[in-house]
């Protein structure tokens, strides 16, 4: 039997996008959109935000995959259905990420963010230059993407601390873990960058609690997901000037609504959820390469543990 995919996110016009690649790329691979002729006969569905009834109208699906690094958004229900769930890891991913926290600790760190508020109001003021390695770095999540990130600022010269589950061996990164580990790392970190994946441990972890262990000054980066944050919580730190500000790519709802008090307030910089991603052709590849291992048996690539969801 050829292998099929059912490409079921949340946007038809992203789901399209992908089936034409798919068929493009793999003309021996059958590739469908929920409703089509024959897409029972999927085996994987390609997902971002699916359905939750998705397995009840495709009982053929023996593999959910996300099109994307994050699992979260695959939902409680899919996610404890038994159904093995994998997810994309690239390696151009890995470097989009580090550039994009690069360019917000070089903000900092040369006082972008603050020339570009004196802008506004012709104010010159000159700041003194701080070295890469008198800036303290923390990253929250030492996976894919956050221990790369975390290496290659160590390499780059910051000094960097990181902050995972389990313990950690990264060259020039001064691991922690547990409870008194994450204290430790939060009491010298100039900017925390967070890449934590979101599950029921990591909700809401970036509030008031958190950002108070930060030293005086402090710059948050988020890149993880939206719901890591407790939005009033960072606007109280920064308006009353314990955080420096912080840039935040990623929001509990998307695109962030106007009425957000988080675009208007000063010292908060937004992008949107543009951190980085893999390139279509390369979630194409890992797709058809998961739907090959289906059906010859063989062990999946990029499998999450539903237990620990990530
Ligand atoms: P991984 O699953 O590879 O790594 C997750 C890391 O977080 C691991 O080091 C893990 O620890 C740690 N972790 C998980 N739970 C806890 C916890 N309760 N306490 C402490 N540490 C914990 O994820 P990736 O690096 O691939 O991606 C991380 C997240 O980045 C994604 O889930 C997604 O939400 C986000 N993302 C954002 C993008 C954007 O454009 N903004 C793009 C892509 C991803 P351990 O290693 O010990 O298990």
């Amino acid at each position: 039997m050829s292998p099929a995919i059912l490409f079921a996110t949340n946007s038809p016009t992203y789901s399209t996008t992908l089936m034409n690649l798919c068929r493009e790329l793999y003309p021996q691979v059958e590739a469908f959109l929920p409703g089509d002729e024959g897409a029972e006969r999927a085996q994987l569905a390609a997902c971002w935000a699916p359905d939750p009834a998705l397995l009840k109208h495709y009982p053929n699906i023996q593999l959910i995959h996300s099109v994307a690094a994050g699992v979260d958004h695959i939902g409680t229900d899919l996610l404890s259905s038994g159904v093995p769930i994998c997810r994309v890891v690239d390696d151009g991913q890995k470097v989009g990420m580090f550039e994009y926290i690069l360019c917000g600790v070089l903000r900092v760190q040369r006082n972008f963010d603050k020339a570009a508020m004196e802008q506004a109001s012709q104010h010159w003021q000159r700041y003194p230059m701080r070295k890469r390695a008198d800036m303290r770095i923390g990253v929250l999540g030492l996976g894919e993407l956050g221990g790369y990130a975390a290496s290659q600022l160590a390499e780059f010269g910051y000094c960097v601390s990181g902050w995972a589950r389990t313990e950690k061996s990264l060259a020039g990164v001064r691991c922690y873990n547990g409870i008194d580990g994450l204290q430790k790392l939060l009491n010298q970190s100039d900017i925390l960058v967070n890449m934590l994946p979101l599950n029921g441990q990591t909700k809401g972890i970036l509030n008031a609690d958190l950002l108070s262990q930060l030293p005086e000054g402090a710059y948050l980066i988020n890149c993880g997901r939206g719901a890591h944050l407790v939005e009033n919580d960072l606007i109280e730190a920064v308006n009353s000037q314990h955080l420096r500000g912080a840039l935040l790519d990623v929001f509990s709802v998307e695109p962030l609504p106007s009425s957000d008090p988080l675009w208007t307030t000063k010292d908060i910089f937004i992008t949107p959820h543009i951190a980085s991603d893999a390139s279509k052709p390369e979630i194409i590849h890992q797709l058809v390469r998961n739907a090959i291992k289906l059906s010859t048996g063989e062990a999946l690539n990029n499998q999450i543990n539903p237990m620990l969801g990530y």
